[in-house]
């Protein structure tokens, strides 16, 4: 679903509500202490004008809506707002910064600070199989994030840059991960966790780690500079590809992105980008998420930094 789509189709809090109740409870509404499947419908509106809707166990009495306990929780926001957020990055190739979230949905920036950390934390792979299971080809790469206007001096600017790899299925998923620097011990974990030995063949630049990791019957290298000249198989275009994507993201959208925060950008643009081709269930898979994943409160994701 596109924006357009999202707005028109959750015009009123009711439609988002019933929206999210189906989500969460596809099998009809359960009580979150005992299960129960009998519960009552106690619905009010507040002064805002806000829909609340209650559900009542008939069994153990407990009182619930369908935020309870999901990323929604305790969110003034209403939920066609959220609702347009959620679309909005979605839809977003590079992402897309919490100013111009707030923008489009009017509220300040710091409720779009943390309703678009809330919805990035939902875009998140769970257990994803590892790249190049059904034998594709797979690139490894690193390159660098940031680290220009930290500190004056070239020497200062390269060491607060943070080093990222990344690994690609050919005209497929992507992996993107902070790695604290390139030497085998810190790489061959990664590999070990999203690198599947299946891959036909794996191409890298010429990172003298990845020469001693990975198998030589499959392992394949590239100079960047040959690749200019050759446009042969041998070539790591898709993983440099999605680090440009990123990178413009980064400066483009976000201008200066928090360091603290950037394993959480990195897995949101992944799973984005290994989504491209399902644009259409892509709302819906943020939704399920988002009504099945804890509570993030403000103060937690501002304490993680310090
Ligand atoms: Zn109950």
């Amino acid at each position: 679903m596109n924006l357009l789509k999202v707005v028109q189709t959750f015009a009123t809090e009711e439609q988002a509500l019933d929206y999210l109740v189906k989500a969460r409870w596809p099998e009809g509404v359960q009580c979150l202490a005992c299960g129960h499947a009998k519960v009552y419908r106690i619905d009010t509106k507040g002064k805002t004008g806000k829909v609340c809707r209650l559900f009542e166990c008939a069994d153990c009495g407990l009182h619930f809506s369908a935020t309870t306990g999901t990323l929604f929780h305790d969110s003034h926001l209403p939920l066609t707002k959220w609702f347009a957020a959620m679309a909005l990055m979605c839809e977003s190739k590079k992402g897309i910064s919490a100013n111009q979230v707030a923008r489009h949905i009017g509220t300040t920036y710091k409720t779009a600070w943390h309703l678009c950390h809330r919805i990035r934390s939902a875009m998140q792979e769970a257990n994803p199989d590892p790249l190049g299971s059904k034998g594709q080809v797979v690139e490894i790469d690193e390159t660098f994030v940031g680290g220009k206007k930290l500190r004056k001096g070239v020497k200062a600017g390269k060491d607060a840059k943070i080093t990222v790899l990344g690994i690609a299925e050919r005209s497929g998923r992507i992996h993107l991960q902070r790695i604290s620097n390139v030497q085998a011990a810190t790489i061959r974990p990664v590999l070990a966790a999203h690198l599947s030995p299946n891959a036909s063949k794996v191409i890298t630049d010429s990172l003298p780690s990845c020469t001693v990791i990975l198998p030589k019957e499959t392992h394949e290298e590239v100079s960047h500079k040959d690749e200019l000249r050759e446009s042969g198989q041998v070539s790591s275009k898709t993983i440099e590809g999605a680090f440009s994507l990123f990178k413009r993201g980064v400066v483009g959208s976000y201008h200066k992105l928090s360091k603290d925060h950037l394993d959480s950008y990195l897995a949101e643009f992944c799973w984005r980008y290994n989504r491209r081709k399902q644009q259409a269930e892509m709302f819906d898979a943020v939704a399920a998420e988002l009504v099945s994943k804890k509570p993030l409160p403000y103060k937690k994701l501002t304490r993680e930094i310090f």
